[in-house]
């Protein structure tokens, strides 16, 4: 049955083809059902006015009652405006538009009273009004659109030009609501409804829009919250089940003489509790019987890579092949020497696989792949090639998955022909929980939220460019003590040139304040060869030089515990768990460690925030809440190549987090009695879900 939601837009009082062609162009809305899905970003108090007198803040938009005289145009061509004198009973104050000025002057009558509203600008010490709505008392007071909760909807630019204005679209939904004359479809079975008090979605949908009171409007956002938050779990949930039921796996039954023998001969110092802990969660997943996909989570520097090398040993114990595969070629360089330096003379075959690898190794390489010998093969996407065939690979581990597209992930699941591997993804990007359900729900979760004995916490300092020359000074100081330091300049994929200017520009003023013979300084950067980045990389690994000038290729994962000091150039143009992982690259030795933000004094208010943070806490749990208070779930590191739509329309993980567990719960219970969903009271629930998620094919398949 066809309902009024699926009505086109272009039928509904106001809209008509125009109208219509830009609402879906613009904002993607082409049905009555994808204007009532269309929610307000906040709501305004319309039923307050103020008078020009009270105006003190440019922070506060305002509504007056008043006559409008005295126009004039200032200014010419682009920059001209028109200028109106805005009286009421106490005062007055000036009027701007810089555009459509001759419609405005046109249709605006002098003298007669209008209700305006707007948001002050202050401007050479007074405060003006650009570009306010104006409308006619009378009428206001005919359509009863004086609502203290006015909802306010997000337009674009273009829709602008078109005239369709948050209150244009405001006007829109009245008439959807005057055209729903019936109950729409309920869209969540009865039983919850009853079971969370639940708003009815008719009554929700409308009082999301058009609210009459507070405690009206919250009921209603909570309804709509759940819903959304409840389906993505239930599909979630529902495609964890399905996967689990399905997906065989191998079965590492033992724990055998590889394991132990490192274990008690070669482990150079206690496992944490948390390595611990993580160790036992992939062995249950290796005895399951089913296909693992888990996630690790650790702060840099808690040490996921024993983690990940014990658990290939378990791997090579019961016979198979293991890989860990690794972003960028100096990480894989280092993975590789640091699981050799692990294992020392153990009898294991390890080899290291990358872009740079020759014809010759790669040859021998793909012999021991192919007849089981190889044992552990590391390398960097150079492992997903096609011609990288592994005899019986057990256990594939990604590391910094976050620089990983999802379609190099799905390359490993096929590496084996009768089995996918195991996979372990590691990420040093801390995320929260409530936003980890949500992104990663079918991936099961491991966190090694404890650190090494003996760390201490990298005392972190913001400093302005004006005072580049006492962290110089202090730089002097701590290379006299035998530190070593990295100094990284910002590199931001668009504008590539203009930041290796700015990498070039530092690194000769750096040259010149530390000169050879006494100081040497290493360079590493995006467009170096792979065999000259690793040999600048190698200088600073070695000690032969004292600074390290980089831009972001060192973010991950290198180890150098004898630099100390991480200083980072304009520093307000990183986000925040960038700098966060710029960080762990220090405080891995016994020395005192510090990071220097070094920024303009003009930062724009959630710059200084995150260098705030920055020097207030070191615990990567505490700054990825913050960042994602900061940038919104959309923009976190990860997501946007986790292939996961999350378009949250109505929820927000930073406080919703309770209903998110709720609504979790909730689907987990419902699947635990039924499954397929298919009880009667359950099949709104299957259509629904199919609904929503028809179009995203399998995303979730792989993190
Ligand atoms: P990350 O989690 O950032 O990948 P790493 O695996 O590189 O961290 O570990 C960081 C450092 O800590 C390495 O030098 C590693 O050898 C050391 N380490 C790992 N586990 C322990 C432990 N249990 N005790 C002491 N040091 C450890
Ligand atoms: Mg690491």
């Amino acid at each position: 049955m066809p309902s009024l939601l699926d009505t086109d837009i272009k039928f509904l009082a106001g809209v008509g083809p125009q109208r219509a062609e830009s609402l879906r162009k613009e904002l993607g809305i082409s049905t009555f059902g994808d204007l009532a899905y269309y929610f307000p970003y906040k709501y305004i108090d319309k039923s307050k006015f103020y008078y020009t007198t009270d105006i003190h803040s440019d922070a506060v938009s305002v509504q007056l009652k008043g006559v409008i005289s005295d126009f004039r145009t200032e200014g010419t061509g682009h920059k001209q405006r028109l200028v109106a004198r805005f009286t009421d009973e106490k005062g007055s104050i000036e009027l701007i538009w810089f555009k459509g000025l001759q419609w405005v002057e046109k249709s605006v009558i002098k003298g007669k009273e209008y209700i305006i509203y707007g948001k002050p600008a202050y401007y050479n010490g007074v405060y003006n009004i650009p570009h306010p709505e104006i409308d006619d008392p009378i009428k206001v007071q005919q359509s009863g659109f004086q609502y203290k909760f006015t909802a306010q909807y997000s337009t674009s630019e273009g829709l602008k030009n078109s005239k369709i204005t948050s209150r244009a679209i405001g006007k829109i939904v009245q008439n959807l609501w005057k055209a729903v004359t019936q109950p729409l479809p309920e869209t969540l079975p009865q039983y919850l409804i009853q079971q969370f008090k639940l708003m009815p979605l008719t009554d929700a949908l409308r009082a999301v829009h058009l609210p009459t009171s507070e405690s009206q409007l919250e009921a209603a956002r909570a309804r709509l919250k759940f819903e959304e938050l409840f389906y993505i779990q239930l599909n979630i949930l529902r495609f964890k089940r399905d996967k689990m039921a399905k997906s065989r796996g191998f079965v590492f039954s033992k724990v055998g003489d590889v394991f132990n023998n490192f274990y008690s001969h070669y482990l150079p110092f206690p496992l944490t509790n948390a390595q611990k802990r993580v160790i036992k969660e992939i062995r249950a997943d290796f005895l399951s019987g089913r296909q693992s996909n888990r996630l690790i989570q650790g702060d840099v520097g808690s040490g996921k890579t024993l983690v990940a090398l014990m658990s290939m040993l378990i791997a090579i114990d019961n016979g198979f092949q293991t890989c860990i595969m690794s972003p960028t070629e100096i990480l894989a360089n280092q993975h590789f020497a640091t699981i050799k330096e692990f294992l020392k003379d153990m009898p294991l075959k390890v080899a290291l696989l990358t872009g740079s690898s020759t014809a010759k190794e790669r040859r021998s390489i793909h012999a021991a792949l192919q007849d089981g010998s190889m044992n552990i093969l590391v390398g960097t996407h150079a492992l997903i090639e096609d011609d990288v065939k592994f005899l019986n690979l057990g256990l594939a581990v990604i590391d910094e998955q976050h620089r990983f597209g999802v379609a190099q992930r799905a390359k490993l699941y096929a590496k084996n022909s009768v089995m996918p591997p195991h996979v372990l993804v590691m990420t040093a990007t801390p995320i929260p929980r409530t936003l980890s359900m949500t992104l990663y729900g079918d991936l099961d979760i491991s966190v090694i939220d404890e650190l090494p004995p003996g760390r201490k916490p990298v005392k972190t300092i913001h400093s302005y460019d004006s005072k580049r020359l006492m962290v110089f000074k202090f730089l002097r100081d701590q290379i006299a003590e035998g530190r070593q330091v990295y100094i990284v300049y910002p590199l931001i994929e668009e504008s590539k040139n203009f930041d290796y200017k700015d990498l070039t520009d530092g690194y000769e003023a750096i040259t010149r304040a530390f000169p050879p013979p006494e100081y040497h300084v290493s360079v590493v950067h995006g467009r170096l060869k792979p065999d000259e980045k690793e040999y600048e990389m190698q200088r600073f690994i070695k000690g032969e030089t004292q600074i390290m000038v980089a831009t972001t290729v060192i973010e991950v994962g290198v180890n150098v515990p004898n630099a100390s000091i991480m200083v980072i150039e304009s520093a307000e143009k990183f986000g925040l768990s960038q700098l966060h992982q710029l960080r762990g690259r220090v405080g891995r030795g016994a020395s005192q460690s510090y990071c220097i933000l070094m920024s303009d004094y003009k930062l724009s208010s959630d710059a200084r925030r995150r260098l705030d943070i920055m020097c207030e806490t070191t615990d990567g749990f505490r700054i990825s809440e913050e960042d994602l208070k900061l940038r919104g779930p959309g923009d976190m590191d990860g997501t946007q190549q986790s292939g996961t739509p999350l378009q949250l329309h109505i929820a927000d993980l930073n406080h919703d987090g309770q209903l998110l567990m709720a609504a979790r719960n909730a689907a987990s219970d419902i699947l635990d009695k039924d499954p397929g969903l298919e009880r009667p009271e359950n099949e709104i629930l299957r259509t629904r879900q199919s609904v929503i998620f028809n179009k995203q094919q399998n995303w979730s398949r792989i993190s």
